[in-house]
């Protein structure tokens, strides 16, 4: 069987695309070497704009009953202050959550197949099927070869959709940042705590299974200093919030530290004839912002509903061109700011002035989350006259 579209990769990325591309009436394939449900390197956090694109799907309330707390508030605390209010509401969705992978991963997968998606498992793709014009026109594995109109990859920080298609990275900083995480049970917290620690970052998500999963992040340049002593640098770095290190400290760990300093920063050509990226493939930066599964799904609905005006009749490869465009107008401002705060530096004079402001007010503390999400624009808040407004006001 001929397929309108294969995607490579069903996670947070593939399956939504898919399943976005099957209810509009198309024929998917979803192909992804793991089996369901499988764990990734990740922690979870949802954005509001995140829970947002679930309701508008239809999954809102699958995803915020499967098990994770709401989040009431965010807190970002910077010792001598902190910023602590709940983020803005988007479109009905009031709360962030901080779904496990392995329960979020296997709920859109089944959302998937249940749209109409003809889903494989444990089926890895290892390159691409070419026409006479070197168009992409379908992929081979290890004993199958499936063809269609188009192949979109998301597949990944590794792609192997983008290595086939030689898809250059740009706006292209290396990693920044090396990530340390591990769950507890019995930490406590209506939400997410982040503690910006200068050359530390120590965050707190509360998860499914009331559990809390506890990360550390240091810069990229004391990454073999940290490793070398793992287990004693990640207590090092809790130990520097006296109050979250004795409610772990009465906590439990359940499992092993997880981690990963391959976290670069970049767009990858993401279109082409016949072939698209979508999530980490296309987009992949720094866990700092706690973005790439709200920007997965953003991107996800921009692809498809791409794709499916190409299918209708138009010119196929511009749509996909235009979800590029519009893809890389939308986060390159949240790429740069990604890049700014996991370069771990401390914030000068006026940065540490305006964060004071904003902490000393709920309704601008709650305006700056919005901005942090990914409902408000980055550009427009740091504009100097939002700045001066904000200042003054205080
Ligand atoms: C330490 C860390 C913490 C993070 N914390 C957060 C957070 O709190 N919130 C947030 O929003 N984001 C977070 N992220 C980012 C988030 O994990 C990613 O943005 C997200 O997983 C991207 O999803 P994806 O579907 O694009 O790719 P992936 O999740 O990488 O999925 C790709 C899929 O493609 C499949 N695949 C790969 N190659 C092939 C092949 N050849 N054939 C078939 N299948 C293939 C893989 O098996 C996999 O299932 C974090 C990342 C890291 C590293």
């Amino acid at each position: 069987m001929t397929f309108d579209v294969i995607v490579v990769g069903a996670r947070v990325a593939g399956s939504p695309t898919a399943m976005l591309l099957a209810r509009a009436g198309h024929r998917v394939l979803l192909l992804d070497k793991a089996t369901f449900p499988s764990d990734v390197i990740s922690t979870h956090l949802i954005h509001v704009p995140g829970m947002a694109l679930l309701r508008k799907w239809g999954l809102h309330d699958a995803v915020a009953g499967s098990g994770a707390p709401p989040h009431a508030r965010f807190t970002m605390d910077f010792g001598p202050f902190a910023i602590s209010a709940p983020p803005p509401a988007v479109d009905g969705a009031a709360h962030p959550y901080c779904v496990r992978r392995t329960v979020l991963d296997a709920l859109l997968v089944d959302a998937a197949r249940a749209s109409g998606v003809t889903v494989r498992e444990g089926a890895a793709v290892e390159s691409l099927v070419r026409d006479d014009t070197g168009r992409v026109v379908g992929v081979r594995g290890d004993g199958f070869e499936e063809h269609a109109r188009i192949v979109i990859g998301a597949d990944g920080l590794r792609s192997v959709v983008a290595a086939q298609v030689g898809a250059e990275p740009y706006h292209s900083t290396p990693s920044l940042t090396a990530c340390y995480y591990a769950y507890y049970e019995g930490v406590g917290g209506d939400g997410a705590e982040i503690y910006q620690l200068g050359d530390r970052a120590v965050v707190l998500f509360p998860t499914n299974d009331g559990q809390t999963c506890v990360f550390v992040a240091c810069p990229i340049a004391q990454f073999h200093e940290f490793r070398a002593d793992v287990e004693g640098s990640f207590g090092a770095a809790l130990a520097r919030v006296p109050a979250v290190a004795a409610r772990i400290g009465k906590a439990t760990r359940v499992g092993r530290l997880h981690a990963t300093a391959d976290v670069p920063n970049f767009f990858r050509q993401s279109a082409g004839p016949g072939w698209a990226l979508v999530g980490d493939a296309g987009y992949h930066k720094d866990p700092v912002m706690a973005a790439g599964i709200t920007d997965a799904f953003v991107c996800a609905d921009l692809l498809a509903t791409a794709i499916h005006s190409g299918l209708k009749g138009g010119d196929l490869d511009a749509a996909v061109a235009g979800y590029v465009a519009a893809r890389d107008e939308r986060f390159l401002p949240a790429l740069q700011l990604t890049c700014q705060l996991a370069a771990m530096e401390p914030p000068t004079p006026e940065m540490a002035a305006l964060f004071a402001t904003i902490a000393a007010s709920p309704a601008e503390s709650t305006r700056f989350f919005g901005v942090l999400q990914g409902s408000a624009s980055i550009p427009e808040y740091f504009a100097p006259e939002n700045l001066a407004r904000i200042m003054t006001a205080s």
